[in-house]
């Protein structure tokens, strides 16, 4: 055990469930059979007492990422908890659920009772409708996720609404379109290609996702990124415009412009079972039914998955931009990391 927690904590993300409605073709939970399906409060409540998290949240207030995903978050049987839990632990503080978008009513009943000003909804869509809904494993769920986004823009205009397209070979050529839909649904949006997580996604792992496009499906993606690129720009944002550059230098180099990774330096990932990443594509630091929050935060673990990263010895993603609000947001975390 260390003396000092390395790095401050600044990205709290909570997987509240593994359960899933929906039959992906790139991910793999919904085929797994877990004993600890949904996060619970003995979890909570180990997260709640830990220092390093109240640390992070007392040093950087509203700056503290708090985001809660799945699985499929709205089928969570301990949702009510997770959400009451960030309301009480981090009062004001707006907060991030990723989700498919299909469970209308569960998302709308979530928002009336748990809603914080400025929170975000981060919406899975992977093409336009029949592109969708094959890679979502279900017909019907494009137009759910429609109907979903237009009554979370109705009854809760303040929530901050983002479409995720994940890149893959199916769906390589419906970037822009999809793009424009974001815009038309007054969305913000991000892409990336989908990429293997053996510790999350994809825990028997898929060989031939990722970076591996063949040289002309690498043009397609990058010609769109580029489109997307500059209309960002010539929209002043200039952030987003960077981001989706270096997407293209990642799906082309299989590197970002980063040479190092201080991701895990500020970021955790608690799974139902109690298991803490800093980063999903390295071992867990630690588990809250075996020891603390801190423990794991500050275990011999926990150090040489922040050496791994700073050297880049995972290859490097383009997952760590999902760990941030955008690309500026990115640069940011390195410098108070830096310069805390
Ligand atoms: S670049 Fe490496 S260390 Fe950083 S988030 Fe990606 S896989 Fe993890």
């Amino acid at each position: 055990m260390l003396e000092r927690p390395p790095g401050r904590l600044r990205s709290l993300n909570l997987v509240s469930t593994l359960r899933c409605n929906l039959r992906c073709m790139m991910c793999d939970i919904w085929k797994t059979k877990y004993e600890h399906l949904d996060m619970e409060d003995s979890v909570l409540q180990k997260i709640g007492c830990s220092d390093v998290v109240k640390d992070g949240y007392k040093t950087l207030g509203k700056d503290f990422n708090i985001s809660v995903t799945g699985g499929e978050p709205f089928l969570s049987e301990n949702l009510e908890s997770v959400l009451s839990f960030i309301k009480e632990t981090f009062p004001g503080n707006p907060y991030t659920i990723t989700t498919n978008g299909t469970l209308t009513d569960k998302i709308i009943r979530a928002f009336s009772k748990f809603g914080v000003k400025g929170s975000r909804l981060h919406v899975s869509i992977d093409g336009m409708k029949d592109t969708h809904d094959l890679h979502r494993g279900m017909p019907g769920s494009f137009n759910k996720t429609m109907k979903t986004i237009k009554a979370v823009r109705k009854h809760f205009p303040w929530v901050r609404l983002k479409m995720k397209f994940t890149i893959t070979k199916e769906n390589l050529g419906e970037i822009t379109d999809a793009y424009e839909l974001s815009r038309q649904m007054g969305m913000e949006f991000g892409a990336k290609p989908v990429e293997v997580a053996i510790h999350y996604t994809n825990p028997g792992g898929k060989p031939g996702f990722g970076t591996s496009f063949s040289g002309p499906d690498r043009l397609v993606i990058s010609e769109q990124l580029k489109k997307v690129a500059s209309d960002c720009l010539r929209r002043g944002e200039s952030a987003n415009a960077a981001f989706f550059l270096d997407t293209i230098r990642y799906i082309n180099k299989g590197r970002t412009i980063m040479d190092t990774c201080l991701s895990p330096l500020g970021t955790a990932f608690v799974m139902p079972n109690g298991d803490v990443f800093r980063c999903l594509h390295f071992n867990s630091v630690g588990n809250l039914a075996e020891g603390s929050f801190d423990d794991a935060w500050t275990s011999r673990t926990s150090m040489s998955v922040i050496e791994s990263a700073r050297k880049m010895d995972c290859g490097g993603c383009a997952s760590f931009h999902g760990s941030y609000g955008n690309y500026a947001d990115m640069f940011l975390h390195s410098i108070k990391n830096i310069f805390p």
